[in-house]
């Protein structure tokens, strides 16, 4: 089962793949996390990108679209993914649809504001990058990761300057998306209109979505 979630940045898509990844039993794919990765041990890619993340910028394609296609290559890809953060432009999703066939994907729908506040009080595992919220999904103690005991930390581009530039890129680039794939494969829509809307619940209604399609039981 390929799947793809869509979703402005602080829209859950990182919680959301997390915890789908351990009901359905396939590998989570995030390109932001990969790109995090490699400037955090400062490989060649790992510099060429470092300014578009720091901005809040896209990567270019040509890169992301190399990463992607060595990264669903991989022999534990073999039954299927979740993509999240990819494709963020057009020409991404293009670029993917020829090297895989997409059964589904799930949109994130949440309004701007609740975006903001959210994206603001998230933190982050330095060592497992397991993703905590200081308003809704909190760690048993404050700044350590309850999975692994690693530091919690700010995000540079979860500061708010970064954070407007990050949704206006959303909207020019990847909002348009939707439209492409509602056109082509079903999507899955759920849609969170509170700042402390349980996690548990938006992944139970992308479940029940998924048993709709006859993709799990
Ligand atoms: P969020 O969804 O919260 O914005 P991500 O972790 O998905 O955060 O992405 C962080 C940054 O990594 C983006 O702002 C961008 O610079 C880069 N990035 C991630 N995925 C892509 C992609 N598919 N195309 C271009 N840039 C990307
Ligand atoms: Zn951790």
């Amino acid at each position: 089962m390929n799947l793809i979630i869509l979703g402005a940045p602080g829209s859950g898509k990182g919680t959301q793949t997390t915890r789908l990844k351990a009901k359905l039993n396939i590998p989570a794919i995030s390109t932001g996390d990969i790109f995090r990765k490699e400037i955090k041990e400062e490989t060649e890619l790992g510099k060429r990108i470092k300014k578009y993340l720091d901005s809040g910028q896209l990567v270019p394609d040509e890169i992301v679209i190399d990463v992607i296609k060595e990264r669903i290559k991989q022999p534990d890809c073999k039954n299927g993914f979740i993509l999240d953060g990819f494709p963020r432009t057009l020409e991404q999703a293009k670029a993917l649809d020829k090297i895989v066939k997409i059964d589904a994907c799930i949109n994130l729908s949440v309004p701007k504001e609740i975006i903001v506040k959210r994206l603001s009080a998230r933190r982050t595992c330095k060592n497992c990058g397991e993703i905590y919220n200081l308003l809704v999904l909190k760690p048993k103690v404050d700044g350590v990761c309850d999975k692994c005991g690693g530091p919690l930390f700010q995000r540079d581009d979860d500061r708010e300057s970064v954070i407007e530039e990050r949704f206006r890129v959303y909207e020019r680039q990847t909002e348009p998306l939707l439209k492409y794939y509602e056109s082509r494969v079903p999507v899955i829509t759920v849609t969170c209109n509170s700042v402390d809307a349980p996690p548990e619940l938006i992944t139970e209604q992308i479940i029940n979505g998924l048993k709709r399609l006859k993709l799990i039981d």
